[in-house]
């Protein structure tokens, strides 16, 4: 049993980047944290990413005439959007939702709470790789949306607007623009968008180690179990049944990505959540030179320059949480950059496929649970996971230490599905 401390204690369920940043976090203003994970900690979701701090992301997914496009999509074997029938009958609540916030007066609403986050995620990212030793694992060199096609690129230039607008720049380039500051982008590129001021993390994995291990370093309790209930309990501390052992604690976050959901069910609340699942692959010896991070948008393909060689990531494919990977997706994904590097060294490469928690109005989950405030929720982060991580670990601790945060929070409030 988890005993508490002076200020209370805290079970954080899930180790993704999402989970181990509140633990840290509310470690630092004095909790005593048990971090609970069935695997290791960064193995899920938070392992395979494109690894940018993508502050740019101000739009959301869902936006006006995008649902006609939709069957498009779908029929083109090169696009990432991948889903069935029976998948979205049975997520029927989730897609209403998802067309709803393509208004443009839901699409300005989550705009703005984007901005608030997004505009906040930088400097917490900093505070917190500064304070578990993980500034070196950052790359600062920027990052290019780049085209083959220049009539794509025009396409991309209201998102790119809105984000320079918000104050992370995004610049109309030429090719060779592109190529005096990244030589290693081909000649076949034309134009695209530069983001100077967004960087990326060269090992996502490492990153939420590090903080795991700052975390257990300074006291904090790192449990391998599966959380199977949660009970709350009138008058008493949550209970938090998992298959080895219970753990009782003054407060419960759920931080378990795209299985959150599940959880949130046994407490009586419905939470919007489906499985985008995204695949990559890591190319050892494919050393094409890029100093930059590139989205390739012809294709909609990441390729990120990480520690361990190139990652080439994309995917969003809608499917139950549990179901077996579609391994032909990824071979799409290398297809992809193969278009961009047609002599790309593939040799070695390795196949991984995760799971985004993605709400269907972009923003993420992140508050109390209306009728159990000692139940906070830190999910739903879609494709800002890593952006936002930081940020989301600091509104979780104030609300956990009863600290108004320094601004609105209602727009994430896990009741508003
Ligand atoms: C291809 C791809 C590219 C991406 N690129 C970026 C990017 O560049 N920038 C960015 O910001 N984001 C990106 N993302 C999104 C980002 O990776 C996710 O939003 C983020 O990893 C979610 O983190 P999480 O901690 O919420 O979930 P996870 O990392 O999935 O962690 C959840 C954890 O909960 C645990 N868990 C669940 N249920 C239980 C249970 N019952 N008991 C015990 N443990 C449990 C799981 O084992 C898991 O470790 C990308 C995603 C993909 C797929």
């Amino acid at each position: 049993m988890t005993q508490p401390s002076d200020r209370g204690s805290v079970v954080v369920i899930g180790a993704g980047i999402v989970g181990a940043a509140c633990a840290r976090r509310l470690q630092s203003l004095g909790f005593e944290v048990v971090l609970i994970d069935r695997g290791a900690p960064g193995e899920a979701c938070s392992f395979g990413n494109a690894g940018r701090i993508a502050t740019s992301l101000v739009t959301p997914k869902s936006v006006p005439g995008l649902l006609r496009k939709i069957p498009g999509m779908l029929l083109d074997r090169h696009h990432p959007l991948k889903t069935s029938v029976g998948f979205l009958l049975r997520n029927l609540a989730w897609c209403t939702r998802f067309a709803r916030a393509g208004t443009p007066d839901e699409v300005a609403r989550i705009t703005d709470a984007l901005h608030v986050l997004l505009s906040r995620a930088d400097a917490a990212i900093d505070r917190m790789a500064a304070a578990v030793g993980a500034t070196g694992l950052f790359r600062s060199d920027g990052v290019f949306y780049v085209y083959r096609n220049p009539a794509l690129a025009e396409a991309a230039r209201g998102p790119m607007a809105e984000s320079d607008r918000r104050g992370t720049p995004a610049k109309y380039v030429t090719g060779d623009q592109i190529r005096d500051i990244d030589p290693a982008i081909p000649e076949s590129v034309t134009c695209g968008f530069h983001k100077p001021a967004e960087r990326f993390v060269r090992s996502p994995v490492e990153l939420t180690r590090r903080v795991v291990q700052a975390f257990a370093a300074d006291g904090g309790v790192l449990v391998r179990d599966e959380v199977l209930r949660l009970d709350t309990r009138a008058g008493r501390s949550p209970l938090v049944r998992c298959r080895e052992a219970n753990h009782e604690a003054d407060k419960v976050v759920i931080a378990a990505g795209a299985w959150s959901p599940r959880l949130a069910a046994q407490l009586g609340i419905r939470i919007l959540i489906v499985p985008e699942r995204g695949y990559h692959a890591m190319l050892p010896h494919a050393d094409v030179g890029l100093k930059t991070a590139i989205h390739y948008g012809d294709r909609l393909v990441s390729m990120t320059p990480m520690s361990d060689g190139l990652r080439v990531s994309s995917g969003a494919e809608l499917a139950a949480v549990d179901a077996a990977p579609n391994w032909a997706r990824r071979d799409v994904v290398v297809e992809a950059a193969k278009a961009l590097y047609p002599d790309l060294n593939d040799a070695g490469a390795t196949r991984w496929m995760g799971s985004r928690p993605s709400t269907p109005d972009s923003l993420p989950i992140v508050g109390a649970h209306p009728e159990h405030p000692d139940v906070l929720f830190a999910t739903g982060h879609g494709t800002l996971g890593l952006t936002l991580s930081a940020v989301t670990a600091e509104i979780v601790a104030d609300l956990a230490a009863r600290r108004v945060p320094n601004f609105d929070v209602a727009p994430y409030r896990p009741d508003r599905f």
